[in-house]
């Protein structure tokens, strides 16, 4: 554990006087009530630090966009020189201070092999040099110095006054008014940012960032009485500690993982002495103890960022979160993730989430999703799809680099993000967005077409849908039915456990709505990152995605499924009914979920009620032991599922929601195509019906190479069924299959079989 004074090592101690400090705070906040523009303030701020600290010189240095500190406004240096120097960062001392973050103190600044000579503005004269770096949320805005003719050092405390103004000046930057008038157009914290993530799938949103959990903002910076303000620090501290220790104890986080290593690491920031210390300072220096908690944050930040090592990186997500968390308790807001109201065309931006928190935005307000972590098939991305929302995962310190509010573009496909774009960039993408449209409206056209290949094989293709807003996805995609219903997302968009009654409703409108065409329910499969936010684990799991859950929990907590499957054979009556349930591991607990099945069914009959004409049981292939019962498991069910999300991850041992993993293994390799084909072919030699409904099949190339293998049916989330079928149309399975087949026996080629099949893609002309 790394300690906060080591990472914020360069700062000083504050002992002696405090008068100075705040008196100069106290002017500064009269400068700040002042009816004047931005850059008449600018103007007094700098003689009001310098007559405070008896500086010949004070200068700020705002940062541009085009990576330029320009001098925004002096005492002491030529005036005529205001606007017109200008350093790049990493040039002179000032661009050493902006390119690292740190201060510098010298007292005998000519000599310095940094110092670069700007001879408008007169500098010769000055030996002694002070320089803090003007720091918002840990991002460099500008420079602050001061200078003097002697030969003399700033003391620790005039470090630290000049720390704390600076934060103040971050603050005026960040709310705008300061406009350039030297040659570039805008300053860096408007500066448009292109960033890269990795594409979730989905299209282009264009929006309004939402900070998901929102930093909070402190707005009163300058306090008018240092001793209520201390004790308010020590108060929200005591707070704090006691919350800490108080989540540390209860019995759920006893069992050790990640969960308590993450309270471990809050518990050892909310003790370490050097982080209270500095807040205090910041506090005897004139400022409220909130603006104190951001300061000491945001210097803490610049440092940690900078650091390459990816453990100190966490440690900084740990320090962040607990430092909201005590700006929270400070400011007595609640704590938890945006409770606001949304805009029209709110962008929301998360370092993670859960499948479940997306559900609290309006989905008609929702552009798109950015996370900092994330995984193509982690649920919060399916979900996301299912709702036809834009996402781009895996983005470094996304939160950090955007403030609510600023105008961004998420391209879902390509996992571009353009933040604060200029116009050229936005209008390519409102044309990029009527493309789709135009593409979307093809696809459209192919809808009645029979999905049928080029050499005369009829591909079923079905949806992924789990909630009512997808139904009329049915009609719109002419998909042959619903392939995967998934039961569980109505579970996790209710606030209280749905009863059966409600259950039952929804069932009775999907079958409704699906009329003739089939339709797969899946029996709840929650657990693992599928929590319902009313119902509190007893116990933390340590590897939750193969611990209590799915059909484990299901014959564990029997009345549960069986409230569903009545619920099911309920809405199921006249009509067919299809059940299939997730995570089986050994035959038997078919078997076991199969007769609670016909235990409802004499009940409902038993009681007069009408049953569903026939009821049709599966399971879900998703663990590979069932590949060593393949002969068991297909003599006893009807229908079976190929759920590859969860086959790739069990198969591979590797987390399909961790981010380091996403692209390590392709799933388009010989082990896992050959594994498919095993099913496939033991499916045939059965006569059992197969489907494959995990993400792959929602994609033309992988989906491509699915037929090639033996599959005739798959199911996938309905933006995907154009784009699929188009491949469809023009694919000759027979001849895919013939050129595909060898390279699955064993032999030297390579393993990765995507460049083949993207080659022989391009060959034929077929769209992926
Ligand atoms: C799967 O695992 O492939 C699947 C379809 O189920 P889910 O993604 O809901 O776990
Ligand atoms: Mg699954």
């Amino acid at each position: 554990m790394i300690r906060l004074e080591a990472a914020t090592s360069g700062e000083t101690t504050m002992r002696g006087n405090v008068a100075a400090p705040r008196l100069l705070l106290r002017r500064l906040r009269e400068v700040l009530a002042e009816p004047i523009s931005a850059q008449e303030r600018l103007d007094k701020i700098v003689e009001q630090i310098a007559s405070n600290m008896v500086a010949e010189v004070c200068s700020t240095y705002v940062l541009r966009s085009d990576d330029v500190l320009e001098l925004y406004a002096t005492v002491g240096l030529n005036r005529e020189a205001v606007h017109l120097t200008s350093l790049k960062v990493g040039e002179g001392l000032v661009g050493l201070i902006a390119a690292d973050a740190r201060y510098i103190n010298l007292a005998n600044a000519q000599v310095h092999p940094a110092f670069a000579y700007k001879p408008e503005t007169g500098e010769e004269m000055f030996n002694a040099f002070l320089g803090v770096p003007i720091l918002r949320a840990g991002r460099t805005l500008g420079v602050l110095v001061v200078q003097n003719k002697s030969h003399r050092t700033y003391t620790e405390e005039e470090v630290e006054i000049l720390q704390t103004t600076a934060m103040i000046i971050a603050e005026m930057i960040a709310a705008g008014g300061l406009e350039p008038i030297g040659r570039a157009g805008t300053l860096d914290i408007k500066r448009p940012l292109r960033l890269e993530g990795l594409g979730f799938g989905e299209g282009v949103g264009l929006g309004h960032v939402v900070l998901h959990e929102p930093r909070v903002v402190v707005s009163n910076l300058i306090a008018d009485d240092t001793n209520r303000e201390l004790s308010r620090l020590d108060a929200a501290i005591e707070k704090l500690r006691i919350s800490v220790d108080d989540l540390l104890s209860r019995s759920d986080v006893a069992v050790p993982g990640e969960h308590r290593d993450v309270l471990e690491a809050y518990r050892l920031f909310a003790y370490d002495r050097g982080w209270v210390r500095k807040m205090e300072e910041a506090v005897n220096n004139g400022l409220t103890a909130e603006a104190s908690v951001e300061k000491v944050q945001s210097d803490t930040r610049a440092r940690m960022l900078r650091q390459t090592d990816p453990y100190l990186r966490d440690r900084l997500h740990d320090f962040d979160a607990l430092a909201n968390r005590l700006l929270r308790e400070l400011m007595g807001r609640p704590h938890g993730p945006f409770a606001g109201a949304l805009p029209k065309d709110a962008v929301v931006v998360a370092r993670n989430m859960g499948a479940a928190e997306l559900f609290d935005y309006d989905r008609d307000r929702l552009r798109a999703l950015v996370l900092e972590e994330g995984a193509p098939t982690s649920h919060v991305a399916i979900v996301a799809r299912a709702l036809g929302i834009p996402v781009v995962g895996q983005l470094p310190n996304a939160v950090s680099l955007v403030e609510s509010g600023d105008p961004i573009i998420v391209d879902g496909e390509t996992g571009h993000v353009h933040l604060r774009p200029a116009s050229d960039v936005e209008s390519a993408y409102a044309e990029k967005v009527k493309f789709r449209a135009r593409r979307q409206a093809q696809y459209r056209r192919l809808r009645s077409k029979p999905s049928v290949t080029k050499d005369g094989q009829d591909v079923q293709m079905q949806l992924n849908a789990g909630l009512l807003v997808d139904l009329p996805h049915l009609e719109e995609s002419g998909a042959a039915g619903i392939g995967l219903f998934r039961t569980e997302l109505q579970f996790m968009v209710a606030s209280s456990f749905p009863r059966m009654a409600e259950q039952e409703r929804l069932y009775r409108n999907v079958l409704a709505a699906a009329g003739d065409r089939p339709v797969t329910f899946r029996s709840l499969d929650i657990g693992g990152d599928k929590v319902l936010p009313y119902v509190r684990q007893s116990e933390e799991e340590e590897n939750p995605a193969m611990g209590w859950r799915a059909i484990r929990l299901g014959l564990d907590r029997p009345a549960l499924l069986r409230t569903q499957i009545r619920a099911l054979l309920k809405a199921g009556a006249g009509h067919e009914l299809r059940l299939m349930f997730p995570m089986i591991t050994e035959v038997s607990e078919f078997e076991r979920a199969q007769a609670l099945v016909e235990r409802e069914k004499a009940f409902l009959r038993r009681h007069g009620y009408q049953l569903p004409e026939t009821v049709k049981l599966g399971v879900m292939i998703e663990v590979p032991s069932l590949l060593f019962q393949l002969d068991e498991l297909f003599s006893v069910v009807h229908f079976a599922s190929v759920g590859s999300n969860d086959l790739m991850q069990f198969t591979m041992a590797s987390d399909r929601g961790n981010t380091r993993l996403s692209n390590r293994y392709d799933s388009m390799s010989k082990p896992f195509l050959r594994l498919l084909k095993l099913i496939a072919d033991k499916a045939r030699e059965y006569h059992v019906p197969i489907t494959l409904c995990g993400e792959l099949a929602g994609k033309p190339l992988e989906a491509m190479a699915l037929l090639a293998i033996g599959y005739r049916s798959i199911s996938m989330s309905p933006s995907s069924i154009g784009p699929v079928k188009s491949m469809v149309l023009d694919l000759d399975v027979g001849r895919l299959r013939a050129r595909l087949l060898p390279r699955l026996e064993p032999g030297k080629g390579t393993s990765d079989l995507r460049p083949f099949l993207k080659l022989y893609a391009e060959e034929q002309g077929i769209p992926i």
